[in-house]
């Protein structure tokens, strides 16, 4: 099947076979850091009205639940953590799991964790990905323009809540590649579980080029010398390829520039103002909040959702350089 009209099916198909189950909601395109790869230095924000509200939020993800079959929500930014309602928005979400939500998951820098992790834990929030770039807090505060301590105080705060999490870290040539193995061997001897992520060309400020890619089999090398064997793990429903390090310490890569896993990609993702972006590299989104404040019904709003999922491209298997795109990082939330 290709091309043409989107069927009208229980479930979410793009015109490649490819099903989806994963819906990454952007709450906010506020931030507290500016990571210079992620954030223009000085960034305009969205008019708090143009937001979907939470009420909003509900309503959409409901209809991917319901009649869609999504059944793995997580919440980003920006920086979700900003967004006014976040614990209320996760107990509404809540009473989408008698629906077939699974999963509510959260990506965040960690900043506020200290205060809010006990009520994201009570609201409902199964699990957190926690993006540190680097361990040295010299090296930290120069790339994100913030300090490391509230997000140390963040992982240490998601730990006594009980809320389960795994670090994220982008690796980009000259800015942070010197952090690899200080990264792993923190995060080993926490025994928590850390993800390298290929730098992707997916910046308005054009900082990326290819050469600026540290790759799984660099980042694999390096790593091997200085903590021994490297056993690669069978491939999950994870964006991670995961291996196993030294005999005992997990680690993951997400490889979407030296080895895409498009072929099986199974996420969309919706902004915080309800443009729906069916892929990553997508040069256009699908405007949702405008009919739903225009008061169209459930069956119209679902109509656009499966067309613009149906019209998605290969993605970036398919394979492109740097991608100009009308919308930055921390608008689409990664
Ligand atoms: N503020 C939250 C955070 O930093 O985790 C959530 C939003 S942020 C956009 C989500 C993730 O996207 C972060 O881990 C960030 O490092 C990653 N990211 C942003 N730009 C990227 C790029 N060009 N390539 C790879 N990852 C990127
Ligand atoms: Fe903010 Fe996250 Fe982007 Fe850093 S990566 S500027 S923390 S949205
Ligand atoms: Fe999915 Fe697009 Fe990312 Fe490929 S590039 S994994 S198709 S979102």
């Amino acid at each position: 099947m290709a091309d043409g009209i989107a069927p009208a099916l229980p479930e979410l198909m793009d015109q490649h076979g490819r099903r989806k189950r994963k819906l990454r909601l952007s709450v906010t395109d506020r931030c507290n850091l500016r990571c210079a790869y992620c954030m223009p230095e000085h960034p305009t924000w969205l008019p708090r009205g143009d937001l979907l509200t939470i009420e909003e939020l509900l309503r959409l993800t409901a209809l991917f639940v319901m009649h869609l079959g999504i059944t793995n929500v997580r919440l980003t930014g920006g920086e979700p953590t900003l967004r006014r309602g976040l614990p209320e928005l996760i107990e509404g979400l809540q009473l989408l799991r008698p629906q077939g939500l699974q999963r509510i998951s959260m990506t965040s820098n960690g900043t506020r964790l200290a205060e809010l992790a006990p009520a994201l834990k009570a609201a409902g929030l199964d699990d957190l990905n926690i993006s540190i770039d680097a361990r040295d807090p010299a090296l930290f505060q120069k790339l994100t323009r913030g300090p490391i301590e509230p997000v140390l105080e963040g992982i240490a705060a998601a730990q006594t809540a009980g809320l389960p999490f795994k670090l994220n870290a982008v690796v980009i040539r000259d800015y942070n590649d010197s952090e690899i193995e200080a990264l792993a061997g923190w995060a080993f001897e926490q025994d928590v579980e850390l993800r390298f992520i290929e730098f992707m060309p997916l910046d308005n400020a054009q900082q990326w080029s290819r050469e600026r890619v540290v790759t799984e089999s660099e980042i694999l090398q390096r790593l091997g010398t200085r903590f021994g064997a490297v056993e690669k793990l069978p491939r999950t429903a994870s964006p991670a390829t995961e291996y196993i390090l030294g005999g005992h310490h997990r680690l993951g890569i997400i490889t979407t520039v030296s080895d895409p896993f498009c072929g099986s990609c199974d996420r969309v993702r919706m902004t915080a103002v309800g443009e729906l972006f069916a892929c990553l590299f997508s040069a256009k989104g699908t405007q949702l909040r405008d009919a739903l404040r225009a008061g169209e019904p459930d069956a119209a709003l679902l109509a656009m959702i499966r067309g613009g999922v149906w019209s998605k491209e290969a993605g970036f298997a398919a394979p492109r350089g740097y991608v100009e795109r009308p919308i930055t990082m921390h608008r689409l939330g990664g």
